[in-house]
């Protein structure tokens, strides 16, 4: 099965289907992840706050594979926000992985209240710089975030990582961030379980006509959408299955369908509102 790679605006190449370890039990992180690299993913998707940084590097070291081969993904955590602050955090990350650089490193949340992710973003920049990530990007930001940061700095971020499923299907960003060159990433592609996403009549229809479950038709639509996607699962059999998303296409009527569910139903924080 071959994932596609999209290319980001700084030149690097990132796999369009990864796998996530948001509320990864750390005790269970090194298995979950060996897991999922047996199954055939090589992007993974962390960050600082979920405490498993160290299991998923211990699952990359034991597995072998060469470290050019696998995408990882962490995030600077809304209290390092700073200069310095944030100059340690990508140290202690990089620590906690075993690993000299990662491949994105990103702001976690803006935290407009705190008035920081300008700064923050410049260090970021730095980072990159010294070769301690290969990109830098943003997460949860809002259009006046990313215009803040564009006005205040040289680098576009390579992606911009939000909350997008069916039902939140966030076209306006994700056209902005075309606009400019920023890739949509997806959180939460399916919903995280707090609604019954797989009980839409698009998903369910198109499911029986490909042989697939309504998760897989979900998943398709993100790739197809263009968009990059890390759905998670503690589960070896869902893992695989969410990898197995290249034996069939949605037709443009299913595509339009599963569009069709958009109904700006949030299911996490607003990044407005986050404290
Ligand atoms: P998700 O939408 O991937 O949902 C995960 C849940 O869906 C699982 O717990 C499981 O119960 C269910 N599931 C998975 N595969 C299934 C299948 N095949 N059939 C039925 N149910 C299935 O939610 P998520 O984990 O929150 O999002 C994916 C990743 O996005 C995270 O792991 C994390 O890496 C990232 N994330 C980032 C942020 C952010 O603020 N940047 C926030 C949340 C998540």
């Amino acid at each position: 099965m071959t994932v596609p790679q999209i290319e980001l605006n700084d030149g690097n190449s990132i796999p369009q289907l990864g796998f996530g370890v948001f509320k990864v039990d750390p005790a269970e992180t090194e298995r979950i992840v060996t897991d999922a690299l047996e199954v055939g993913y090589r992007h993974l998707d962390t960050a600082m706050i979920y405490g498993n940084e160290q299991g998923v590097g211990n699952a990359i070291k034991a597995s072998g594979i060469p470290r050019e081969e696998i995408f990882i993904t962490t995030k600077l955590w809304n209290s390092d926000q700073g200069t310095d602050s944030a100059r340690d955090a990508m140290d202690l990350s990089l620590e906690k992985l075993g690993l000299d650089y990662v491949d994105l490193y990103l702001i976690h949340w803006p935290r407009p209240d705190l008035d920081r992710y300008l700064e923050t973003w410049l260090t970021m920049e730095d980072i990159k710089a010294e070769g301690k990530t290969r990109s830098i990007g943003v997460s949860n930001f809002h259009r006046p975030h990313l215009e803040k940061i564009l006005a205040g700095s040289e680098t576009v971020p390579a992606v911009n990582q939000i909350e997008l499923h069916p039902a939140f299907a966030q076209r306006e960003l994700r056209a902005y961030g075309a606009e400019l060159g920023i890739h949509t990433e997806a959180w939460g592609p399916l919903g995280q379980g707090k609604y019954d996403l797989f009980s839409e009549t698009a998903l369910q229809t198109a499911a029986e006509a490909h042989g697939v479950s309504p998760a897989q038709v979900a998943i398709r639509w993100h790739l197809q959408s263009g968009i990059i996607v890390f759905p998670k699962s503690n589960s070896r059999e869902r893992m695989a299955q969410n990898f197995d998303v290249f034996g069939f296409e949605l037709s443009a009527d299913e595509m339009a369908s599963i569009d069709a569910i958009d109904r700006d139903q949030r299911v996490g924080t607003n990044p407005d509102e986050a404290t």
